[in-house]
């Protein structure tokens, strides 16, 4: 043994395998979720608490962002009360773009993303290989209540520079479901190619925006098939929230069950499906808090508010208090399902809404108007113009001008605002939202532009 110590140059330990790596990490995560669901809801906060004070600290000694904007707080600062650290805004992320926030070294980072940049300039978002694989890990346990063995699943989302379709497809790829990555806008396959595949091949399964599911079913009709019979499950919408009465549609027209999944550019996966169909809020890896959007002061459960987040164990890109400018309403009451996770329901944009004459108007409210009247088709658009609220709708089945006065009446009763109602052809809407990343914030202008 001398003789080989003296004879041998000294060499670094190997490094694992990928495969092994993968395993320790993947393994690790899932024991660490296992750990989290055997939590009562009661340890679920201080859990939560010293997990806190831990990002905290790591935020503060890496990232050259919170070294700056935790300047002057106390050193143990956010490991009680989280209130006491200040937000993090959309503005911050991008005055730190690309990597201000960045709290390893650039060589660490798996995977980088950026937002679309619809809404100003571009933010980023980065993270570890381990950040990956703790997402991967949950994704996967929602999706295994839907597919298996056996079930295709068409991925219609974009996989342009975001985190969410990849994550999905690793999610069901170990499940063991099969994967069609047909992305959306793409010059590749635009929408019509993709409705033509799911005719063709028919999927267990559908991952799109709700808008988007409505197109798909719109176009396979139109070339003669029937869209309830080619077998299609689940519809997991993502990229959009909509109001009951077009999930109702959604639902009905494909024959399949709708479930719900949430997250952000910035951090992937916020709230997953469970085995009843319910979101739940991802708080194993991240603490959650309702407040009012103008004040910042706390709601109650139940009522609706922005949802603020810390990261809680994030490796290369920790953010503390960030306001997602999502509305958000947590439930009150746990998940018959058991878990102790908090479940959680989407309500659009804290910017979303529509100001008329003074008044504030709720998006999803108005849609909830909209299309429970009979005789409404599946699109509708609306916009403020000379302080009028004013409506398109499809009115496929009855007359228009009974459709349109009935939407009127109910839009009154239910708002208290009259607006004005006027009919629009479906071809028109094709053509806006065929163009649309977020076909579901059709407005007026973008079917002027689609004449
Ligand atoms: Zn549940």
């Amino acid at each position: 043994m001398a003789i080989l110590d003296r004879t041998t140059t000294p060499r670094r330990a190997a490094p694992p395998s990928p495969r092994d790596r993968y395993c320790a990490l993947r393994d690790a995560a899932l024991a660490e979720l296992d750990a989290f669901e055997g939590l009562g809801r009661e340890a679920v906060r201080p859990w939560q608490l010293a997990r806190l004070h831990e990002q905290v600290a790591h935020a503060r000694r890496n990232s050259p962002f919170y070294r700056h904007h935790l300047a002057g707080l106390p050193a143990d600062t956010g490991g009680e009360d989280p209130a006491l650290l200040p937000f993090t805004t959309k503005d911050d992320l991008r005055r730190g773009y690309p990597l201000e926030l960045l709290a390893v070294p650039p060589s660490d980072v798996a995977r980088y993303g950026e937002s679309t940049g619809t809404t100003g300039s571009p933010t980023s978002s980065a993270i570890t290989y381990q950040d990956w694989v703790r997402g991967n890990v949950s994704t996967e346990r929602s999706l295994a209540h839907r597919f298996g063995p056996g079930d295709l699943v068409f991925v219609a989302i974009p996989y342009e520079l975001s985190f969410a379709a990849y994550d999905l497809d690793r999610a069901l790829e170990t499940v063991g479901a099969a994967v069609v990555g047909t992305g959306i806008l793409s010059a590749v396959c635009p929408v019509e190619r993709t409705a033509r595949m799911i005719a063709t091949l028919r999927p267990a399964g559908i991952v799109c925006s709700p808008t988007r599911a409505l197109r798909l079913h719109d176009l396979l009709r139109e070339a003669g098939h029937d869209p309830a019979a080619l077998g299609v499950r689940t519809v997991l919408y993502v990229g959009e929230t909509c109001s009951p009465a077009k999930l109702a549609k959604i639902a009905r027209l494909w024959q399949a069950d709708l479930v719900p999944a949430y997250g952000t550019t910035e951090t992937n996966s916020l709230a997953l499906s469970c085995e009843r169909g319910r979101a739940h809020l991802t708080e194993d890896r991240h603490l959650f808090e309702v407040l009012d959007p103008a004040t910042g002061a706390p709601l109650r459960p139940g009522a609706t508010g922005e949802l603020v987040l810390s990261t809680l164990v994030a490796q290369a890109m920790p953010l503390l208090r960030y306001r997602t400018g999502d509305l958000v309403s947590r439930d009150p009451d746990p998940c018959p399902c058991g878990s102790v996770r908090a479940t959680v329901r989407h309500h659009g944009r804290v910017g979303d809404r529509l100001l008329v004459a003074g008044r504030s108007l709720d998006r999803l409210d108005l849609e909830e108007a909209v299309l429970s009247v009979p005789g409404t088709g599946l699109y509708y658009a609306a916009g403020v113009e000379e302080e009028r609220l004013r409506l398109r709708v499809e009115c496929p089945d009855r007359p228009a001008r009974q459709v349109c006065a009935e939407v009127a009446e109910r839009v009154h009763v239910r708002l208290g605002v009259t607006p004005e109602v006027t009919e629009v052809d479906r071809a028109t809407v094709g053509r806006a939202m065929d163009a649309m990343l977020k076909p579901g914030n059709l407005t007026l202008a973008d079917l002027d532009a689609a004449r």
